[in-house]
């Protein structure tokens, strides 16, 4: 039985990788030092014997006994509100935690994959996105931490792989939605529903010209599997190139949702990327990939799951106090 260890893996992507390689039959090794992950993503998974579960921080040295046949780094704060109230964490978990990942797959001969970003773009200045173009980035803005951590990341891994030969895979992540994502991160997607739910205005930043490119997490998983299992080593991009703007979204959200309210305008934050769609054809030549899930497939699903949880849920609007971390 081959085993797996993720790292995140009580987070959205985290948890549904879970899954998927318990569902293809490995043992699986779940890390999480729970600052934004969720225990209830996974609770489903600890009366299974091939599950095995760690509360730790990974960017503190990291001890799994027995064999590793893959690592996933999925461990990182993943929306612009989380990383801008834990930046430090969230440099560290993608240099530190990254660091003390590629030592655990060396000493297991383990293959290791990280969970890029299209935030290695940055605000990019070609459009689409292909995996040859560097990025537009600024390092000190506030999604530098996030950005930077990801960049390091990426150079990290590779020189682990051309200096020690560690067979490594890198997924450069678009927008990605679905069940489980938390409906109090800020993302455009959990904050329009929620705001549908709750009965107000939903809260469009900018002009809401800027443009996103969704994608379903059901294909997300399935382009992360086949990228793992293949013997590329080079970064490639999953993700949905299916384009809308965020006003147009926003009427999307309006109109799945039935609410009566309307679109008000906010401030747009710094240095938010104008536009973002993935060029898929690497995925498409290399893996076979492309996404299956449309946009109103995948929102419908997405809507009944947030419908599903309760008032409490839907009336924090704080994930945590991360005070108790900051210093950590
Ligand atoms: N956005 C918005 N209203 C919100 C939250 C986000 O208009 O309540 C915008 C945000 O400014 C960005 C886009 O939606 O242009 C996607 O934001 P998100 O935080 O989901 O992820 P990003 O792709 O920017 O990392």
């Amino acid at each position: 039985m081959k085993r797996v260890l993720i790292t995140g893996a009580a987070g959205f992507l985290g948890s549904h990788l879970c899954d998927r390689f318990i569902k293809e039959g490995f043992q699986v090794v779940g890390m999480d030092n729970l600052i934004t992950g969720d225990l209830r993503n996974i609770e489903h998974l600890f009366q299974l014997k091939e599950f095995e579960f760690y509360h730790h921080d990974v960017s503190k040295f990291i001890h799994v006994p027995g064999e590793l046949d893959y690592i996933l780094h999925f461990a990182s704060p993943a929306s612009p509100i989380d990383y801008l109230k834990i930046p430090i964490q969230t440099l560290k978990v993608g240099s530190l935690g990254i660091h003390n990942c590629l030592g655990l797959a060396r000493a297991k001969n383990a293959r290791l994959m990280i969970a890029s970003t299209s935030e290695v773009y940055g605000d990019p200045q070609v459009h689409p996105q292909v995996e040859e173009y560097w990025g537009h980035v600024n390092p000190v803005g506030p999604r530098g931490v996030y950005d930077e951590a990801k960049r390091f990341q990426e150079a990290m891994t590779m020189a682990y792989h051309t200096y020690h030969g560690l067979e490594t895979r890198i997924v450069r992540i678009f927008n990605t939605y679905g069940p489980r994502m938390r409906l109090n991160d800020g993302r455009v997607l959990p904050a329009f529903i929620g705001q549908a739910l709750r009965g107000q205005d939903l809260t469009v930043f900018g002009d809401g010209s800027q443009t996103r490119s969704f994608c379903y997490v059901d294909d997300l998983i399935e382009g992360i599997y086949r990228l793992l299992m293949s013997d590329y080593a080079q970064p490639v991009n999953i993700g949905n190139p299916d384009e809308i703007t965020i006003g147009e979204f926003a009427e999307e959200i309006i109109k799945l949702t039935g609410t009566d309210q309307k679109v008000v305008y906010k401030d747009l934050p710094k240095d938010d990327p104008t536009q973002r769609r993935p060029d898929i054809s690497k995925a498409k030549e290399i893996l076979g990939w492309e996404p299956k899930v449309s946009r109103a497939e995948g929102l419908k699903i997405t809507y009944d799951y947030f419908k599903s949880l309760s008032e409490e849920d839907l009336y924090k609007t704080e994930h945590k106090d991360f005070k108790d971390y900051i210093r950590k």
